[in-house]
């Protein structure tokens, strides 16, 4: 197996290394690989019991590190102009806001999972963007077991690390996230997008390998400043219409029954509970539509759940809106949306290679002059899952 897939990645491991060294005066003895994703398609599902359909992106967080055996681990973040923090293994606690935390809560999974984990040090680096929705936290939690794999020279079983990861990110980050990023960064396949069922945690790659096709991401670069509130405001209006539906989960509903129990609930409920119960519905057709290599319909699908998330779960913004809209006006774009939690962050766009640079000039210039921000943008394939190596 290669580890290193291209230059940049072989770039950044080279930084890593060479910033190892200059801390710690001798080589790293392990590397490891873990990358960031993007949601083809599946918003808000995750809560409710429903299905996702994210891909690991061609951008990854590394970790080059050294076992110390000192009950120490000493930090660096290569990225943050080589800050460094440190903590012991004994008496590890929460750093909730610091970088460190996602290693932190990663070591603690395997401590309490009766896996003694030796003081290390080691040094970060990530061309994830940074807070833009694809999951440069669980990129350097995924990066960070890996890493422990390699010291130990044990494997664990994908979906259980991946498990682990979350729990470091609900317990040490404090963010109350379901289990697609941990997973796809885990799991995820190169040339394959990996469909979750969030119930059964059973997952499924389906191939996304034509070269003529790449997936793009546009960064609005704006975050609509929130108090909190809508994700669990959300969550709770979900919750309610599967209660008015007598279902666990929503993802339990079909259309027939919520349009039946209309008079039931209020105009948000019902909205709400339309957008959930449609995107499930959508996620698995995208799924099946990859399958067929039928791109024009998985386009299709991506537009109508980003007009569904728009109108009906109301998590969009006009930034977003726009990105959508421009792209969707460029011949050999197959479909965008919304992608992430919503309310600023990124879109997603399928399109054909040769069209992708078009959309980009275009969608660069149109989003400027309508809202006087920059956009970034870039395109990935399908990216390999994380991966981990003795070095030298
Ligand atoms: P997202 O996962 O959507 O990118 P989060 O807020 O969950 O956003 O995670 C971002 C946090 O992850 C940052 O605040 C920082 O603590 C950490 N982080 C991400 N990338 C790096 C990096 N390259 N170096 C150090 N810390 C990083
Ligand atoms: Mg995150």
């Amino acid at each position: 197996m290669t580890l290193i897939n291209d230059t940049s990645l072989q770039a950044m491991v080279d930084t890593a290394t060479a910033v190892f060294r200059e801390h710690f005066e001798h080589d790293p003895a392990v590397l490891a690989i873990a990358p960031g994703r993007v949601n083809l398609i599946g918003e808000h599902t995750d809560y409710n019991d429903g299905f996702v359909f994210p891909m690991a992106i061609e951008r990854q967080a590394v970790l080059v590190a050294s076992v110390n055996n000192s009950g120490r681990c000493r930090l660096v973040a290569a990225d943050l102009d080589n800050e460094m923090a440190s903590f012991t293994i004994e008496g590890i606690a929460p750093s909730k806001g610091h970088w460190s935390t996602y290693i932190k809560g990663v070591v603690a999974q395997f401590l309490d999972n009766g896996h003694p984990v030796p003081g290390f040090d080691a040094v970060l680096t990530s061309n994830v963007p940074l807070g833009g929705g694809l999951s440069s936290s669980a990129a350097i939690e995924v990066c960070t077991a890996t890493m422990i794999e390699q010291f130990l020279g044990i494997q664990i079983d994908p979906k259980r690390k991946a498990l682990w990861c979350q729990k470091a990110e609900h317990d040490y980050a404090g963010v109350p996230c379901g289990i697609m990023d941990q997973f796809i960064s885990a799991l995820g396949e190169k040339d394959h997008a990996l469909l979750i069922d969030c119930r059964s945690q059973d997952t499924e790659q389906f191939p996304l390998d034509d070269p003529n096709i790449e997936v793009l991401i546009t960064n609005s670069n704006f975050k609509h400043s929130l108090d909190g509130g809508e994700y669990a405001e959300r969550r709770s209006q979900c919750e309610a219409a599967a209660k008015v539906l007598g279902v666990k989960f929503l993802r339990d509903a079909t259309m027939d029954q919520l349009v039946a129990a209309r008079d039931q609930m209020d105009d948000v409920t019902f909205r709400r509970a339309r957008h959930v119960i449609s995107e499930n519905d959508r996620t698995q057709r995208a799924a099946d539509a990859l399958r067929r290599a039928n791109y024009a319909e998985f386009g299709r699908l991506m537009v109508e759940s980003h007009h569904s998330l728009r109108d009906d779960f109301e998590v969009s913004v006009p930034e977003i809106d726009t990105l959508v809209e421009l792209a969707c006006e460029v011949d050999g774009v197959y479909g965008s949306r919304i992608t992430g939690g919503g309310f600023g962050g990124c879109t997603v766009t399928l399109v054909k290679t040769e069209a992708a640079q078009t959309v980009i000039d275009h969608v660069m210039a149109g989003y400027r002059d309508k809202h006087g921000v920059e956009a970034t943008c870039f395109t990935t394939h399908a990216g390999p899952g994380a991966r981990g190596t003795h070095l030298g």
